[in-house]
C-alpha cells in the first residue's frame, strides 16, 4: 500500500462543489482509498494575480497504483470536471497535483515528486501540515512545519473545517 498526498485547488464556478466532486471521483476508483482530508482554505492567487481567490485542500490517499498511474487518474479527474464545468476559457476549474508518493524521489518527463514547487507554496504547506504535522520532506529530511515557518502562512485563510471523508463526499454543500 502506498501513501500519497495530493493537493487540490479550484478558482472557478462552485469551487467547494468541484473539490467535493474531485474527491468523490478519486474515492470511486477501485485502487484508491481517501483516508484523510485537510480543512478547506481560501487562498490568494500566486503568480498571475488578476483572478479569483482559490479554495485549496490536501488529501491523503492509500493506493495500490504507481505514481504514474495516480497521475493519470488525477488527469482524468481534471478533464472530467473541466468537460462538465467549463463554458468558455478562463481559470481552471480544478488542479490536482501529486505532492508526495511515500518517501520517494521521482523524476520522469511527466512527473516530479516531491512536487517541484510545493516547498515555496503556503497554499500547499498549510493544509499539508494540518493533516501530516510530523512529516519530513523526502529530499532534505526537513520538517514540513519548519518549511512552512520559512514561507509564512500569508494569503491562506481557513475557510471551512471538513468533518470526514464520507460526510464530505456525500453531503450537498
Ligand atoms: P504547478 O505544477 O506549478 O502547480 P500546474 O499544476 O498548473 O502548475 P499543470 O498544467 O496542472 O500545471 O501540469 C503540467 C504538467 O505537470 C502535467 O502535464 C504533469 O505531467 C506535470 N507534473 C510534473 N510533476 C507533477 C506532479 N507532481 N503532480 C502533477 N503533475 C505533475
Ligand atoms: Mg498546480
Ligand atoms: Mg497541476
Amino acid at each position: 500500500m502506498n501513501e500519497v498526498y495530493i493537493s487540490l485547488g479550484s478558482n472557478m464556478g462552485d469551487k467547494e462543489e468541484i473539490l467535493r466532486h474531485a474527491v468523490q471521483l478519486l474515492q470511486q476508483h477501485k485502487g484508491i482509498k481517501v483516508v484523510k482530508l485537510s480543512s478547506i482554505y481560501e487562498t490568494d492567487p500566486v503568480g498571475f494575480l488578476d483572478q479569483e481567490v482559490f479554495l485549496n485542500m490536501v488529501i491523503l490517499v492509500h493506493t495500490s497504483l504507481s505514481a504514474q498511474e495516480i497521475l493519470e487518474v488525477c488527469q482524468e479527474v481534471e478533464s472530467e470536471l473541466k468537460r462538465v464545468r467549463i463554458i468558455r476559457w478562463g481559470p481552471r476549474t480544478i488542479d490536482l497535483d501529486i505532492l508526495l508518493y511515500n518517501h520517494d524521489n521521482i523524476e520522469t518527463e511527466a512527473l516530479i515528486v516531491p512536487h517541484a514547487r510545493m516547498h515555496e507554496r503556503a497554499f500547499v504547506l498549510v493544509p499539508l501540515v494540518e493533516i501530516a504535522p510530523e512529516l519530513k520532506f523526502p529530499l532534505t529530511e526537513e520538517a514540513l512545519q519548519t518549511m512552512l515557518e520559512q514561507v509564512g502562512g500569508e494569503g491562506v485563510r481557513l475557510w471551512k473545517v471538513v468533518a470526514g471523508v464520507s460526510e464530505f463526499v456525500h453531503s450537498e454543500s
